[in-house]
């Protein structure tokens, strides 16, 4: 799997990609980059929205751009406004180590006079509907005759909504040596002809949401509290002997947290992330396929490529931003001809971006429960039972066993089995809490943005103060907190500055701008199993100390009960539950619930 760096793109677009968390090349973007940055050719892609298109045909265009040059080179003709916004924004991102570029959006539904004042600027990279283009054309409020690069985004859907006319009109005022890029999710008997008429000898490259994901792949979720991931993680350990996973979350930090909180938990789990050297990652790997490591937990980059081929689970801890992620991720189990699971914790409220995913990479999201304590308990107990069968008795001491003999004469068969078996589920230290959040889907809990009118006290900057509850005790430097807030935030890293940080908690700033944004950013943001809270210093954030999950309390050791102590290995090869299974906690009810899904 290749990298922006290796698929040709040059510094400052590979900075700005950094900035936004865009690191790994979607399919389109591996397959189309360098053919577009290569010599100069007529491109049909074949791909939905979603696929990371835009940045497909956006960074080789922008790579190949001369700023030194007044005209518009690259007119990009899209079916609606929302689609032009939305190409605009994502090129201005990307072009924002690149200050020369000037790129300008048109649509209808606007004032024309202002965009007809605005395009006196002479913009590089002109994004238009295809209406208002023809209407602008007829004002000769610009000119497109010495455009190199034509690119057609939804060219199927800018055909059925009757721009068929229109873009053959705009065609003709092009040059004839210009390239044209055209992207589809279809590809029409029309779509072939504007091919056949006005795009000689084209590369093609077909990608395909759904198809790309590998059918073996089972999708799943639960729905689970920021603070019971973890404890949710170790119960699908205990039900799945055979368990070896990668555990995704979104930033490295995170994953070190979570690797160490596992570690503590006697489960065996390292974390894999960009910070580590490369003899350290090779260490880990090391260990991970030679199967003395059950979890490996990584970030989306740390993950790429990694190829082991008998993972039986995927788990998303924090899902992914965007699509091209999830299919990265979940690509690493079902390998080799095997089935895998893909397993999405995610809390109530983010229920609706799973049926995003769903509806987006045509797939089903199967809903599990998390596993109860007892089921794992019966797993156990049915091994102890199970040894204690197949123990073939060596001559003991004919001491020891007169004595116990005589000790146990009073009780019968049925009640010494009793005791023992009391004795076994004592070790196992049953909690059995239901981890499954049963709340409403979309109940976000209210968190630290508030959306009161007081104004933020403004910092010497002049940006907005917020409090975090991490602080020297967390065994991080402000650089490192700084850069935990650019991952969570993707914020530039120079718009972060940590002000001041306290054995406890920090306070850093961002630009006034962002003030509504970045305690939304870090809702139920876990650091292991911590909840991490931001609120803005002027708002009495700091001083919620203690008590529960609404106080910044810090435990370092999560403190919650649960199924302790190191007897993570063994159990059946069961899954999660099916919602609506019978519900029963006990032990001798639960057993026969386990899905079938997660054997092997
Ligand atoms: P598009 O298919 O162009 O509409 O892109 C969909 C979303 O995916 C946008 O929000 C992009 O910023 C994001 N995106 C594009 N490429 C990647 C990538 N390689 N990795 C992660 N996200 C991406």
């Amino acid at each position: 799997m290749a990298t922006f760096s290796e698929l040709g793109l040059s510094a400052p677009l590979l900075k700005a990609l950094t900035e936004m968390g865009i690191e790994i090349p979607s399919p389109i973007q591996e397959q189309a980059i360098p053919i577009l940055t290569g010599e100069r050719r007529n491109f049909i892609g074949l791909a939905q929205t979603g696929t990371g298109k835009t940045a497909a045909f956006g960074l080789p265009l922008l790579e190949t751009l001369k700023t030194d040059v007044k005209h518009t080179q690259a007119l990009i003709l899209a079916p609606t406004r929302e689609l032009g916004q939305q190409i605009a924004q994502q090129l201005q991102l990307f072009a924002k180590h690149m200050p020369a570029i000037r790129i300008q959006v048109v649509y209808g539904g606007a004032s024309i006079m202002e965009q007809i004042r605005a395009l006196r600027q002479t913009p590089h990279i002109l994004i238009a509907t295809p209406g208002r283009l023809m209407d602008l054309m007829q004002r000769k409020a610009l000119s497109i005759k010495d455009i190199s690069h034509v690119i057609l985004d939804e060219a199927d859907e800018m055909l059925n909504m009757g721009f068929k006319e229109d873009i053959d009109e705009i065609l003709s005022h092009t040059p004839e040596d210009k390239v044209t890029w055209l992207f589809s999710a279809t590809m029409p008997r029309d779509i072939r002809r504007i091919v056949s008429k006005y795009m000689p000898e084209a590369a093609e490259v077909a990608v395909n949401k759904g198809g790309e994901m590998n059918k073996k792949i089972k999708h799943q979720y639960v729905v689970v509290r920021e603070s019971d991931k973890m404890e949710t993680l170790k119960r699908f350990i205990g039900v799945n002997e055979d368990l070896r996973a990668i555990v995704f979350c979104r930033t490295k930090i995170a994953t070190q947290a979570l690797a160490e909180d596992l570690k503590r938990s006697d489960v065996k789990a390292e974390a894999l992330h960009g910070d580590m050297s490369q003899a350290q990652r090779d260490q880990v790997m090391k260990r991970f396929k030679a199967g003395s490591l059950k979890l490996l937990v990584a970030t989306d980059v740390a993950a790429r490529g990694i190829d082991v081929n008998d993972l039986t689970h995927v788990f998303h801890h924090s899902m992914p931003d965007s699509l091209p992620y999830y299919t990265h991720r979940s690509g690493r189990t079902a390998r080799a001809g095997k089935d895998g699971i893909s397993m999405a914790f995610v809390n109530s409220a983010e229920v609706r971006k799973l049926k995003m995913f769903e509806r987006e990479l045509e797939l089903k999201f199967e809903k599990v429960l998390i596993p109860q304590n007892s089921e794992i308990g019966i797993i156990k107990l049915t091994q102890w039972a199970e040894a204690v069968v197949n123990t073939k008795p060596i001559a003991g001491n004919k001491q020891i066993e007169d004595k116990i003999e005589e000790l146990f004469a009073a009780f019968s068969k049925e009640e010494l089995v009793a005791k023992m078996v009391t004795i076994e589920l004592k070790k196992l230290s049953i909690d059995n809490k239901d981890l499954n959040d049963t709340r409403a889907t979309g109940d976000r809990r209210d968190e630290g943005g508030r959306s009161d009118s007081r104004s933020s006290r403004s910092s010497s900057t002049g940006g907005t103060r917020f409090f975090i509850n991490i602080g020297e005790y967390d065994r991080m430097s402000t650089r490192e907190l700084a850069d935990l807030i650019v991952e969570q935030t993707k914020l530039p890293a120079g718009e972060v500055t940590v002000v001041k940080m306290e054995e406890r908690h920090s306070y850093f700033e961002v630009p006034a701008q962002h003030a509504e944004k970045v305690p939304k950013d870090f809702t139920e943001y876990m650091l292991g199993s911590r909840e991490i809270r931001v609120n803005r210093a002027d708002q009495g954030g700091s001083r919620r100390e203690g008590g529960d999950r609404g106080g910044y309390s810090i435990r370092r050791d999560g403190g919650r009960g649960g199924f302790s102590g190191g007897r993570r290995e063994g159990g059946s090869s069961g899954s999660g539950r099916r919602e609506g299974g019978s519900g029963g906690r006990s032990f001798g009810g639960g057993g026969d619930r386990r899905r079938e899904g997660g054997r092997r």
